[in-house]
């Protein structure tokens, strides 16, 4: 018989996919997670997704974009660089597109991303350059040899279906399988109740963590850093997308504290290690 076709995240299922350094891991054996985003309009979304990636479980974080400077003077422990993702080195997976901006620049990131042979995870700007690369099926996807993982909110979910954002509200459940479907993609479908879907129909999943106080700028550009640590340390794009978003949301919680207040999202990442504690 077929299982549910929404599976609540339970807390069990999320420990268990945690990675855990063993004796003879090394950094790189870990996964090194290349980060592009950014830009000089919007360079703190770089800051923002570094911050996430560093507690996603990758043993380090390369950043390639033009907020190396900022990333570097926040974060001493990630490898810079200011070219394209091309030319950034050995990776294991690519986290492109928070405020990366509209210019050609985030558009080559993305192109880059997708031309190797690594998972890409594909948020915020990057998902209107993945829109103007063209039909997904003959598009820049379909050649992969590894997965593509989209984080849109319902905007942009709407806008890669040509659909209206209500459309895709009042219907997530159905929009998130049809862009899996419609990309060759796993998606993770943001909202107060996030959802997991993998191509080619099988069970959602469903995320009962997280707080509306996480709607707060930045919010997503944590969650991809860290979605893109994990898809690094080997996880599949459904698993790293289920277990970013369980993490993701309990960080929320305890940024908001027990009466909930409202707090920013460079917050909500240093809050991510009790997440980490509290599920283990
Ligand atoms: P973004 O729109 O890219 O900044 O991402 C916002 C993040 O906050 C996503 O992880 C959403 O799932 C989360 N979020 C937004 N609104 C809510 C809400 N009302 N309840 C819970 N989580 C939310
Ligand atoms: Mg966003």
């Amino acid at each position: 018989l077929p299982g549910p076709a929404v599976q609540a995240l339970q807390h069990a299922d999320v420990a268990a996919l945690l990675p855990v350094p063993g004796a003879r891991s090394d950094k790189y054996r870990r996964g090194v997670l290349g980060v592009a985003a950014g830009s000089a309009r919007y360079p703190g979304a770089a800051v923002l997704a570094v911050a996430g990636a560093l507690h996603g479980g990758a043993g380090a974080v390369r950043y390639a974009g033009s907020a190396a400077r900022e990333v570097i003077a926040r974060f001493p422990e990630t490898l810079v660089s200011t070219g394209r993702p091309s030319q950034a080195g050995r990776v294991q997976a690519w986290a492109v597109g928070p405020g990366a901006g509209e210019d050609a620049s985030a558009r080559v990131a993305l192109e880059d991303a997708l031309a190797s042979d690594v998972p890409v995870l594909v948020d915020a700007d990057g998902l209107r350059h993945l829109k103007g690369l063209g039909r997904p099926a003959r598009g820049a996807l379909a050649g992969r040899t590894a997965e593509v993982l989209l984080t849109p909110h319902a905007g942009e979910a709407a806008a890669l279906l040509d659909v209206a954002r209500e459309d895709v509200e009042a219907r997530r459940l159905e929009h998130v399988r049809r862009l899996a479907d419609a990309y060759g993609a796993t998606v993770l479908l943001k909202g107060s109740t996030t959802l997991v879907a993998a191509p080619g129909g099988g069970p959602v999943r469903a995320n009962p963590t997280g707080t509306g106080w996480l709607a707060t700028a930045g919010s997503g550009d944590v969650l991809s850093g860290l979605a893109g640590s994990l898809l690094a340390s080997g996880l599949s794009a459904f698993d790293a997308g289920s277990a970013a978003a369980y993490l993701h949301g309990l960080a929320g919680r305890r940024a908001a504290g027990r009466d909930g207040a409202p707090f920013g999202a460079h917050e909500l990442a240093g809050e991510l290690p009790a997440a980490w504690r509290d599920v283990r």
